[in-house]
């Protein structure tokens, strides 16, 4: 274990939950391998923090991250729009769908705060903070701050999207970052599982595992 991860028990630490939606796990429209497998440790996690928010990828029909929205596109290609790269997935966590709810088995009753992302149909949104233009804040900073939280530890999925860009936009936010791996699956989609390391590493961001 990672003493510098200890949990401190205390007010300042909060655990992030992304995006454990059934669209995401085996079964689902963009299932991440594995994906469901981070439901029980999750729950154990969890169960660590006073604070813990859950996030909830949350997709207007039509969104511009779909596919089908681009004609003559196909999930996984990437496509130029105005704030620059974009991955097109399959239609996936769609609002109100079964899709777009979490896994029927996480249990997580004393979180504080579901924070939706992605309603704007016009701009994706993989990180908690920021969505994909990196301007347009959601306001998980101000929550964050206004609750004297320091330390921000992330689970979920992917861990080489919107885990990774969360923890990004939390360093750069100041907060004192971990990833929980084991506590994460990743898509893996040309290398990014191995190119999320090492941004993260860059950062000062640690990879630890459960503790
Ligand atoms: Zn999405």
């Amino acid at each position: 274990m990672n003493g510098g991860a200890a949990i401190s028990d205390g007010d300042g630490d909060v655990l992030i939950v992304v995006d454990v939606q059934n669209d995401f796990c085996p079964g689902g429209a963009l299932a991440v391998p594995c994906g469901d497998e981070v439901v029980p440790a999750i729950n154990r996690l969890a169960e660590k923090f006073r604070h813990v928010v859950l996030t909830q990828d949350w997709h207007p029909r039509r969104h511009l991250s779909f596919a089908s929205t681009h004609p003559g596109k196909r999930p996984f290609e990437t496509v130029a729009v105005s704030y620059g790269p974009q991955v097109l997935w399959p239609d996936h966590c769609v609002q109100e769908t079964p899709g777009a709810a979490f896994h029927k088995d996480l249990h997580v009753p004393h979180a504080g705060l579901v924070l939706r992302k992605g309603m704007d149909r016009a701009i994706d949104s993989y990180s908690a903070f920021y969505e994909n233009d990196r301007t347009t804040p959601t306001g998980l900073v101000g929550y964050l701050r206004t609750r004297g939280i320091a330390r921000v530890y992330l689970a979920g999925l992917a861990f080489d999207f919107c885990v990774r860009y969360s923890a990004e936009d939390a360093r750069r936010e100041n907060f004192i970052v971990f990833v929980v791996e084991d506590a994460c699956r990743g898509i893996d989609l040309d290398g990014s599982v191995a190119s999320t390391r090492s941004s993260l590493a860059a950062l000062g961001v640690p990879c630890i595992p459960q503790p």
